[in-house]
């Protein structure tokens, strides 16, 4: 294809997209709308936390120094003086030497005591407690400050945050969380072969599966997909629907009509209205890609077969999207996994293999770039790096799974 004789590598082409990646914009959301949300901030604790020293065992605090030399033959002898309610300082006196108070698990620790033993270990008899093992300074403790100390950070900005985050930011009493916003993203589908999903193709025509396999995959990144529909390879109609598109979206994503045929259109019209940045990347499935900007929004033409133009929306788009989130780490889910059969790649450009995983091996799965059903065999791709000429059988190799 020497109409593609300027492919960029996939990683200048990563950069150009990053570069015109717009800021984050910082929102506050109720923390329980936080998971999938990226931090914008770091989160610090206003308290040490638990701000109390605490016990992790249902058993006795304890002076650890009195316990020492316990065995289950020669038990600790220690008056027990009383229990510690949960959710309550305790009214309990300090424990002094030769002395013992009972605490439930998170209980508070008494003045006095630098450990606690497991009820286990004990034996009662009267008011006298026998402890049977010993145990050292500060076991079974949690100190106050010891999940997190007052001013420390506890997620940083950047972050994806998880549910167990959502945890976090209760126990540190946040309500609100200031997050990144979602990227609004318009969807445009064109070609004069494409009708709606609802509608039965005529021979000649296809439905439009672009649009709502980049939706749903923008929307599980963490943006909100909007899509303006079909439009024509035709200028009019192609120019009214980017018209709508551009002043409501932060980035337009514009299916099909990518490569550099006459009849393909999206780079004239990108570059009638703006710049284009990029035509054309030393990627496999993906090389037609356009990047470019109009004002400030980047649009980007991506290949109208559909794996192909799921390639790009993960290898090019989504680096984009991440800085628009302040993602500061990859959330791709990437393993380290055996190839079970050699595949050829041409050198000089980066290629991604579907594959499916079975007993912990990755086996390609080939077929031809326009099927559709690649697409959903497979566990995952495998990246292929541009200066191989190959992945051979037995090797380790990094597969993107989704
Ligand atoms: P293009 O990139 O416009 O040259 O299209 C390449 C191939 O992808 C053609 O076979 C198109 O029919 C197909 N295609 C383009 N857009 C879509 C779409 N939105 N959904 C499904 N197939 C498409
Ligand atoms: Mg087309």
């Amino acid at each position: 294809m020497s109409r593609f004789l300027q492919a960029l590598s996939v990683e200048e082409a990563v950069a150009a997209a990053v570069r015109i990646a717009p800021s984050p914009v910082p929102e506050e959301i109720a923390a329980d709308e936080a998971p999938g949300r990226v931090l914008c901030g770091d989160v610090i604790a206003a308290d040490d936390i638990p701000g109390f020293d605490r016990t992790v065992v249902d058993g006795y605090a304890v002076r650890a120094e009195d316990t020492a030399a316990a065995t289950e033959s020669a038990p600790a002898l220690l008056r027990c003086t009383g229990r510690t309610a949960m959710g309550e300082t305790g009214s309990t006196l300090p424990v002094t030497p030769g002395t013992c108070v009972y605490v439930p698990t998170g209980g508070v620790l008494p003045e006095g005591a630098t450990a606690a033993v497991m009820v286990e270990y004990t034996e009662i008899s009267g008011d006298t407690v026998l402890v049977k093992r010993p145990v050292a300074f500060g076991e079974n403790v949690l100190r106050h400050d010891e999940d997190y100390q007052r001013g420390a950070v506890v997620l940083p900005a950047g972050r994806r945050l998880s549910p167990q985050d959502t945890g976090v930011l209760a126990a540190c009493g946040r309500t609100t969380v200031t997050v990144a916003k979602k990227p609004l993203v318009g969807i445009l589908s064109t070609g004069n072969e494409l009708v709606p999903v609802s509608a039965t193709p005529r021979p000649g025509q296809v439905r439009d599966a672009n649009a709502p396999m980049i939706a749903a995959y923008l929307r599980e990144y963490g943006c909100i997909p909007k899509i303006y529909g079909i439009v024509q390879d035709e200028k009019t109609s192609f120019e009214a629907a980017l018209s709508k598109a551009l002043p409501e979206c932060d980035v337009v994503l514009v299916s099909g009509g990518s490569s550099k045929d006459d009849r393909d259109m999206t780079a004239g019209i990108i570059a009638g209205r703006g710049e284009v940045l990029v035509h054309g990347i030393a990627l496999a499935p993906g090389k037609p890609t356009i990047i470019g900007k109009i004002g400030t929004t980047p649009v980007f033409g991506l290949p109208g077969h559909p794996a192909s133009a799921y390639v790009v929306l993960l290898v090019v788009v989504r680096p984009l999207l991440a800085r628009m989130l302040g993602e500061s780490r990859s959330s791709l889910v990437t393993a380290r996994i055996t190839l079970g059969t050699s595949i050829p790649s041409q050198k000089g450009r980066e290629e991604y293999v579907r594959v499916r995983l079975e007993d912990g091996v990755a086996y390609p799965i080939f077929g031809k770039s326009g099927l559709l059903n690649t697409l959903v065999q497979g566990d995952g791709l495998i990246r292929i790096p541009a200066h191989c000429e190959g992945l051979e059988e037995g090797s380790t190799v990094e597969v993107v799974l989704w």
